[in-house]
């Protein structure tokens, strides 16, 4: 049986087709830029300095506070910068540049052995150790998803396997090709927290990942599949969760507070490879698409050049007018082609100059589709009026807060109305108010 959540829509292009059959190739670059801030939480600290040899696997930077995980090189060679740069549209970022000496050379690993004999004490502390944060997109750290409050009880495991962004399909080969490391992420996490339930939840828009991850699920204690419908956003994770138990997750409450707990596909493969060979997050399966001559899905050394990347897919068939991390519906422009990937860059997307053109908006013909898109159930259209009118008081009254910026009301509206991208604005305002006043926005 396929299952769903209410709401949502169906796109009309998911742009997989060129990507998605395409088995992973391994891209590796002549020189690497790891920022020390790719997860949610504090920047790591560098801890090493221009001119020292370091070797993959090597920690470069340390954990700070609670939600920090660390940050390794993901090649061997010398340190050539540890520096400020620009990123994306925040201040400029910490990074440590690596030029590739091609040895391939690891630090000495230290695996746990097998995930159903490891002793469950050492699961969680050693997510951390291996600086692994949700690969979905959140870049949430998952030692601290997995590290329960006393109060707290988890009684399901969902591995996000739904990907129903436009254009990505590097979870869905991961799923394809690396089913059994999946399960084995699954098995380490729901033992760490003595889970008996997990459930890999796949669109059924990818019947070959279906049948390797039941494959792999078979003779798995706890562990099934179960097929969604393909509806976006899917994989949104409180879409997923209602989806898979039937239960919402309440406004401002988590999805342990239900008793459930999301990771990603990439995050599960991650997991089993820091338990069983000891290896911390170097890599990641990104798929690079659109006006790009040879698309394809990249394995990719974290802090892997934009630019080379496109080199690595033989540049662009077409001028492009931009280029974005992630899918269309919520992708992130990017200001130069000169930054790197980080952990959580499951796609790199050319647009061309005429799909790149940004429409003007028209006004507002009550039509409510906005309204019958919206998978959180708000109102956008009349958050918009609150938006246009810098009332953001008003729209916080209309929860915008809980808007999950999935863009169903952008994409349903005949009006081309800038619905998403307004509601962005005002969570940000919302966020820095409360944080001027030292709380939360509601
Ligand atoms: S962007 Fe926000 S308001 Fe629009 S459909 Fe998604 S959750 Fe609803
Ligand atoms: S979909 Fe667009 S035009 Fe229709 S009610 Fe919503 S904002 Fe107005």
């Amino acid at each position: 049986m396929k299952v769903t959540f209410k709401r949502g829509v169906h796109l009309s292009y998911a742009n997989k087709e060129p990507t998605k059959q395409l088995p992973i190739r391994e891209f590796v670059s002549d020189s690497v830029q790891i920022i020390m801030n790719m997860h949610i939480g504090a920047p790591s600290e560098p801890c090493v300095k221009k001119g020292d040899y370091v070797k993959i696997g090597q920690k470069i930077g340390d954990a700070v506070g609670f939600l920090g995980i660390p940050v390794h090189a993901s090649v061997s060679g010398e340190v050539t910068d540890v520096a400020r740069i620009a990123y994306m549209m925040e201040e400029p970022v910490m990074a440590v540049t690596i030029r590739n000496d091609f040895k391939d050379e690891w630090t000495e690993l230290n695996p746990l052995g097998s995930v159903e004999s490891v002793d469950i004490d050492k699961i969680v502390p050693a997510i951390r150790e291996a600086g692994i944060c949700g690969m979905g997109g959140a870049s949430f750290p998952t030692h601290v998803k997995l590290s329960l409050k006393p109060e707290q009880k988890c009684d399901t495991i969902i591995v996000n396997g739904a990907e129903c962004e436009t254009h990505l399909t590097a979870d869905h080969r991961l799923m394809v090709e690396n089913a059994p490391r999946i399960v084995d992420g699954l098995r380490a996490a729901m033992r760490a927290l003595k889970v008996e339930k997990g459930v890999i939840a796949i669109e059924d828009n990818k019947p070959d990942a279906i049948e390797a991850m039941m494959r792999a699920a078979n003779g798995r204690d706890g562990v099934s599949v179960a097929v969604l419908k393909t509806k976006y956003p899917q994989g949104g994770e409180k879409q997923l969760i209602e989806a898979i138990t039937k239960k919402q997750v309440p406004t401002k409450k988590l999805p342990i507070d239900i008793g459930v707990i999301v990771l990603n596909v990439g995050t599960c493969a991650a997991i089993a490879d820091a338990i069983i060979d000891g290896k911390p997050l170097i890599s990641r399966v990104t798929t690079v698409t659109g006006c790009v001559r040879n698309p394809a899905n990249l394995r990719l050394r974290i802090g892997t050049i934009v630019e080379d990347v496109i080199g690595a897919c033989a540049g662009f068939s077409e001028d492009p007018g931009k280029v974005v991390f992630g899918g269309a519906m919520t992708g992130l422009c990017l200001p130069r082609l000169s930054i790197p990937m980080a952990k959580s860059t499951n796609g790199i997307v050319a647009y061309n100059e005429v799909e790149s053109r940004s429409v003007e908006e028209g006004p507002c013909i009550r039509c409510g589709k906005c309204v019958s898109a919206c998978p959180i159930g708000l109102n956008p259209y009349q958050i918009k009026v609150f938006a246009d009118a810098d009332k953001i008081e008003e729209a916080e009254k209309l929860r915008v807060m809980d808007c999950i910026l999935c863009g169903c009301c952008s994409y349903e509206c005949p009006s081309r109305r800038w619905l998403t991208a307004s509601f962005k604005i005002v969570k940000q305002k919302l966020t820095l108010k409360a944080k001027a006043k030292g709380g939360n926005a509601k």
